[in-house]
């Protein structure tokens, strides 16, 4: 599988007309194919796995929000990056996760080939399922690296996708003390 890999990197370099002897280039295929791995580590992960038990009793109801989660990912359009900043909410009934947690979510499904629809709705649904709150709130800000490299070359271009589930969709009070929260 590694092998394999590599040898598909250096079909790549040879394929746009490089010279994959030379000495920058020797241990790039190894190197690259080590990379690719890493960004798409996700797939081995599960939730559960990230979670790990923990998740702790707690009789709050008041709302838990976790800002500026760095986050990067691969579209799997083009396969180049898309970075950018994640926030999350949620209206606890009963039960919270550690806080790194929250984190290691965004992470698991970030390194996966991604749209930024999909990686946002993932995310809240993952929330949903670890705590069962009355309602969770996604917000995801990225760049695209294929809109700002290549194409239209859009630079400052921000995409925003935003997931919300139970009481962030159904109270607008509860949406807007949550969006509040992150533009502060
Ligand atoms: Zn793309």
């Amino acid at each position: 599988m590694h092998r394999e890999m590599e040898t598909s990197y250096s079909q790549l370099l040879h394929a746009i007309g490089e010279d994959t002897s030379r000495e920058g280039l020797v241990d790039t295929p190894k190197r690259a194919a080590a990379a690719f791995r890493f960004l798409n580590g996700g797939y081995h992960q599960s939730l559960e796995s990230v979670l790990n038990n923990a998740v702790f009793e707690a009789d709050t109801q008041d709302m838990v929000i976790v800002k500026n989660v760095e986050l990067y990912s691969l579209c799997e359009h083009h396969l180049l990056p898309f970075i950018g900043k994640c926030h999350v909410g949620y209206l606890p009934k009963g039960k919270v996760i550690g806080l790194s947690k929250v984190a290691r979510i965004v992470e698991m499904y970030a390194r996966r080939l991604q749209i930024q629809e999909r990686l946002t709705k993932q995310i809240a649904d993952a929330i949903q399922t670890a705590v069962s709150p009355s309602g969770v709130a996604v917000v995801v800000e990225a760049k695209h690296l294929c809109m700002m490299m290549r194409g239209v070359e859009k630079q400052n271009s921000v995409m925003t996708t935003s997931s919300m589930l139970g009481l962030f969709r159904d109270r607008i009070s509860t949406r807007s003390e949550f969006l509040d929260l992150i533009n502060r």
